[in-house]
């Protein structure tokens, strides 16, 4: 069997179940889309119609990004400094009353693709209003996406109630439920934002229609305290208790968390979704990934948008997790360079729901892949490849990114993506939204 593309590269890095292991010479075969053969370059006899050289680079599977709100790149810097509540009552809610529509989310999230796809990461999780124009950008792009419908109790642009934002959440996961590279699912945006009824709501339809959810949960101190006065009870106990809590969720952020929050998280199987940076930027608290991952949880890396980042490049996560992990636990032993390369892979596959799917460099899976260039100065000498990719500015020599065996980053250029247009697009955004 001709494969399509065979990939030669210098370290291929696969990041499967059994851990990171490094593959020297090694080649990938490709074919319809699919990775179907990983052998040592020397002793393959596989042909292909296509062969890309890496002689200096690390194959590794492309990054998963696995929280964030894409169109929020146009409010990038727009008010920074800021603790959380402050920064969405009075700078981001009101900015998004005025201005988020379909159109502000396709620009919005084509400039966030433009960015992630040339960092190495192939699949993003988003969670933003009007997701049919997140759609379209993805489509176009041909990046990987989960989009989570947002679901509030009051209302938006998008929506008036939590039965409308459902309502519409089904609406375009029907709309694209036979599309490769996208799931929908549902988010409901946090606890203090959504009450009981359509928890139970969102947790019935998830398990009738095998939908993934996300929410935002003990991101603050605040929030904490706000939910033992309403309801008596921690959120995530709170949660436990409406049933919601199970394997399909990913909870984003936990920080403040205690050992029953623990307790609940192992028994649960939700995944965390860790987003150091934006934690440490609007000063909600440090995420304990070490005790996490100690206890069994899988835990996944996400950049948040990036109007509380700001950028979306998984690499500066990576490495500012595995930094913070040390710092928390007292233990420079805490998260290896290895474990946050698995947070930013196939952990993030998996508290997406699609770790069957991508996120490893394994025969059967889509051949979702980048290749950083590791011949540059700040990568010599190479002692140990995993460890230039996460604690050196490695993403800075991405070069190439395949997503389903269609190359979307050549040799540092987009190739389905105008990136003048994209620059263009923002600054006319800028230049309205600064003159109302
Ligand atoms: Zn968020």
């Amino acid at each position: 069997m001709q494969a399509d593309l065979r990939i030669n590269a210098r370290w291929v890095i696969p990041m499967t179940n059994e851990g990171a292991s490094i593959l020297d010479q090694h080649a990938v075969f490709v074919k319809d889309g699919r990775i179907v053969a990983i052998e040592p370059q020397s002793e393959t006899t596989r042909t292909a119609s296509e062969i890309r050289d890496l002689p200096d680079h690390a194959l590794l599977p492309g990054y998963v990004n696995a929280h964030g709100h894409a169109a929020m790149s146009l409010f990038r810097g727009m008010a920074d400094d800021l603790a959380l509540m402050t920064w969405l009552q009075e700078h981001i809610w009101p900015a998004e009353g005025q201005w988020v529509d379909q159109a502000f989310v396709a620009d919005g999230s084509r400039l966030a693709i433009a960015e992630m796809l040339k960092c190495g990461t192939t699949t993003f999780a988003d969670m933003y209003f009007f997701p049919e124009g997140t759609a379209t950008s993805v489509l176009e792009s041909g990046i990987r996406s989960v989009c989570f419908t947002p679901i509030l109790d009051f209302p938006t642009n998008f929506a008036q109630n939590a039965d409308e934002y459902i309502r519409k959440a089904l609406a375009v996961h029907d709309a694209h439920k036979h599309h490769d590279l996208l799931t929908f699912g549902l988010g409901p945006h946090a606890p203090y934002t959504v009450s009981d009824g359509p928890l139970r709501q969102i947790t019935t339809l998830a398990d009738q229609l095998d939908l993934p959810v996300q929410i935002h949960l003990h991101e603050t101190a605040f929030e904490v305290a706000q939910s033992i006065e309403q309801f008596g009870c921690r959120p995530s106990r709170r949660l436990a208790d409406l049933g919601f809590l199970t394997e399909r969720v990913s909870c984003v952020h936990m920080t403040q968390i205690n050992d029953e929050d623990t307790a609940i998280l192992q028994h649960s199987g939700s995944s965390v979704v860790h987003c150091p940076e934006s934690n440490l930027k609007l000063a909600s608290g440090f995420c304990p990934s070490h005790a996490l991952t100690s206890a069994g949880i899988n835990v996944a890396i996400g950049t948040d948008g990036a109007a509380s980042n700001n950028d979306l490049n998984i690499q500066g996560e990576m490495k500012t997790a595995a930094m913070l992990a040390k710092a928390v636990a007292a233990d420079a032993a805490a998260i290896p360079a290895s474990k946050a390369l698995h947070m930013a892979t196939l952990g993030g596959a998996k508290a997406l729901g699609i770790d069957d799917q991508t996120g490893s460099i394994e025969a059967g899976k889509w051949a979702d892949l980048q290749a950083v260039n590791l011949s540059q100065l700040p990568q010599q000498p190479v002692y140990d490849p995993i460890s230039q990719l996460v604690y050196t500015d490695s993403s800075r020599y991405t070069t190439d990114v395949w997503v389903a065996g269609r190359q979307l980053l050549n040799n540092g250029e987009l190739t389905t993506l105008d990136e003048d247009k994209i620059r263009f697009n923002a600054n006319q955004w800028l230049n309205r939204i600064r003159e109302a």
